[in-house]
């Protein structure tokens, strides 16, 4: 239903390599319709069920069938705490992507922890980490770390690395713990407020207590893996629940060190692609090294009347994300390649 024309300059001819899904924010909850925070923007708790399995379907039945799915995170809404109903909530959306024909990969948001500790997170449903790919005798692209991050290549020459945002917070952590200390530090020195969800008055307002960070162990691990993914001319695409790039995101939704991810992004010729969900109503711009970085549109937030999922085409050239519903469509072009210096 509702095929959009693609956008952009998208040559016919080229070869479709592979495809995947992408649907973010899901929050599911067996409650009547609210509000966020804010009160301006409806939140369908119910009907983000339905969303998820209309998303399937159509998934299912795709001509080029996605050979996976990413799930960006928030699969569950954090009321399900206050009513004793995560467990359940969770077996309900996990019976749903049980009709999806391929492989679905989870990526842990701020809601994941309202309901969970990350010490149940690992020995659940949503701890996909035994889809990842091993690279034979390069053990530093191994994570070794506390951190739930992964890599893994769909389709040779192409690597997609899942990373864990909420390695450095204060939720999902053990409150007795050093690294909670260490996190709560670092975000009250960041953050004055009493309320440290409230970005109010901040220079940095990414540091409020829904959101989180990268650990600079997580950082060595990513740079080890796009080295490897540079020597190997791989296309990369990056996952996480929360954006870090400003430009496509609201400020208040980033990651906490966000400049030092984009800080090991930027020095690799490799990432093509950083999805992230978090936001709800979506984000896209393209940075000065031609990384695209796209916040897909929240399920929660979405009228039944529409939909809100994509699955993206990849070319050799570029990827082309057809949205469904709120999500928009995009063509994106890799960067050229630069000539290899010592070539002859
Ligand atoms: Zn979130």
């Amino acid at each position: 239903m509702d095929d959009k024309p693609s956008s952009g300059t998208v040559s016919e001819s080229s070869e479709l390599l592979f495809s995947f899904g992408v649907i973010a924010d899901i929050q599911y909850a067996n409650l009547e319709d609210g509000y966020n925070y804010q009160g301006n923007r409806r939140r369908y708790y119910r009907h983000s069920l339905v969303h998820l399995q209309d998303a399937i379907e159509h998934w299912n039945k795709e001509s080029s069938r996605p050979c996976c799915v990413l799930q960006l995170g928030d699969i569950i809404d954090g009321y399900n705490a206050q009513y004793k109903a995560s467990e359940k909530s969770l077996e309900l959306v996990m019976n749903v992507f049980q009709m999806l024909q391929v492989p679905v990969h989870h990526t842990w948001g701020n809601h994941e922890f309202y309901n969970f500790s990350r010490e149940y997170l690992t020995n659940s449903k949503l701890n996909t980490k035994f889809l990842e790919d091993q690279i034979v005798h390069h053990p530093e692209t191994v994570p070794t770390g506390s951190y739930y991050a992964y890599h893994f290549s769909p389709f040779p020459k192409f690597r997609f690395i899942l990373l864990d945002a909420y390695d450095l917070s204060v939720l999902g952590v053990d409150q007795s713990s050093p690294k909670y200390q260490q996190c709560l530090k670092m975000l009250k020195e960041h953050n004055p407020n009493m309320e440290l969800n409230s970005p109010q008055g901040l220079s940095e307002p990414q540091f409020v207590q829904f959101n989180g960070g990268f650990s600079q162990e997580q950082l060595n691990w990513l740079n080890a893996v796009l080295t490897f993914s540079d020597r190997n001319q791989e296309k990369v695409v990056i996952v996480s629940h929360l954006p870090i790039y400003p430009d496509a995101s609201d400020t208040v939704c980033l990651a906490w060190n966000y400049r030092d991810a984009l800080a090991v992004i930027w020095s690799h010729e490799c990432v093509v692609c950083f999805f992230a969900g978090h936001t709800h109503d979506g984000g896209y711009s393209e940075d000065p090294f031609g990384v695209h970085h796209v916040n897909v549109e929240g399920v929660i937030e979405t009228a039944p009347d529409s939909q809100a999922f994509g699955t993206v085409h990849v070319y050799p050239d570029r990827m082309v994300l057809r949205g469904r519903g709120r999500v928009t469509d995009r063509v994106m072009n890799y960067k050229r390649e630069k000539p290899f210096p010592f070539s002859v």
